[in-house]
């Protein structure tokens, strides 16, 4: 059994997501110590306990500690089931955390699943729908995955209730390992303001400070219809488009925020990618370096993909994975902010 310091690196939910990620995808039994131990609440929380009867659910696992606040979680898979599966994550709880923790799985099954998820759609400090539907479900095509994803009803922290369903083909003949190193030609780019049972003008706000800082026309700048049961949210949303790669940076309207420090603080993200030359942003190169990892394990050959930034949560990720997998992950600074994270067999 491998055992995994839960408290290392990055010491959050990540640890845990990408162990039982990579523990159904090579059935090799792993037993989590010191869960989220940098968290101000340790162990598993009601987030994080979805994630484990997920991968339960789709792998037949035998596993111990599965209960709140646990810190411990001796996790044995069995053989996988594809197929279609139901998970309802309960208040805000994300949807797309649940997803990310079994796709890595189902993407290698010998047999598509379809999943039902309820819980949040759009939730901070987690990838949103919109971000896994442009950004990163593109790049799993490039790898020969087809995933269709499908939002039913929006949900938003803290209220949640959103709805959203994901059908999941595999690999035919499995993954290709690609390159993603330059963006490539300009394509399109828009910003969104999402608001849901919230005031139409902070919409307006926020991309008329969009519109000052950065001269988009009036047709970059949309306000979607959200039903207004589906909130109370509001989630600021650029998409920007390239031949090679699309990234989407969110900005979430709290409380306590104006909409002009809404609108600031997603400028700031995109100041940042637009400074680099690198393909992939912050979050995007966290969440590819699993599929990429697993691209060059089942053929043996390199790919590689730059990024604007290497996080704390990427690097612990890098770890985790070369825990599981006879892996290297090469990871070369080629400017201030351009980073080439290269993944190579060993040996
Ligand atoms: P953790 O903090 O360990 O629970 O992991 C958070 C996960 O959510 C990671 O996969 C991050 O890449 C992802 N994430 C957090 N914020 C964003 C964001 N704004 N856009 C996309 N992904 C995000």
């Amino acid at each position: 059994m491998l055992t995994i310091d839960g408290s290392t690196g990055e010491g959050g939910g990540q640890i845990l997501r990408t162990s039982l990620s990579l523990a159904m995808v090579t059935g090799q039994p792993v037993r989590i110590e010191h869960i989220r131990a940098k968290r101000p609440k340790p162990g598993l929380m009601r987030q994080h306990l979805a994630c484990v009867l997920a991968a339960q659910a789709v792998s037949g696992a035998q596993v111990s500690g599965a209960e709140l606040g646990s810190q411990t979680l001796v996790f044995e898979p069995g053989a996988l089931r594809p197929g279609e599966h139901t998970f309802a994550i309960g208040s805000a709880g994300s949807c797309l955390l649940v997803l990310q923790t079994v796709l890595p799985a189902l993407m290698l099954a010998d047999a598509p699943s379809q999943l039902k998820l309820s819980g949040g759609t759009h939730n901070p400090l987690a990838p949103n729908f919109h971000f896994i539907e442009r950004a990163f479900l593109p790049q799993l095509a490039r790898l020969g995955v087809k995933v269709e994803a499908t939002l039913r009803r929006h949900g938003f922290y803290p209220a949640g209730g959103g709805e959203m369903v994901a059908t999941i083909e595999p690999a035919v003949g499995g993954l290709r390992p690609v390159d993603l190193l330059e963006r490539g030609a300009v394509g399109e780019a828009f910003a969104e303001s999402l608001v849901a049972a919230v005031p139409r003008r902070v919409a307006e706000r926020e991309l008329a400070l969009l519109k000052d800082a950065l001269g988009w026309s009036d047709e970059q700048l949309r306000v979607p219809n959200v039903r207004q049961n589906e909130g109370p949210g509001n989630a600021l949303i650029a998409t920007l488009g390239f031949e090679h790669v699309t990234e989407v940076f969110t900005s979430f309207g709290e409380k306590s925020l104006s909409s002009e420090q809404v609108a600031k603080r997603l400028l700031r993200q995109m100041k940042e990618y637009a400074a680099s030359t690198a393909a992939a942003g912050p979050y995007l190169a966290d969440q590819l370096a699993l599929p990429w990892a697993l691209a060059v394990h089942q053929t043996g050959r390199a790919a590689a993909y730059t990024c604007s930034e290497v996080t704390e949560h990427t690097r612990t990720n890098l770890e985790v994975i070369q825990r599981f997998l006879p892996l290297r992950a090469d990871l070369k600074r080629e400017d201030a902010r351009r980073w080439r994270l290269s993944w190579e067999p060993m040996g």
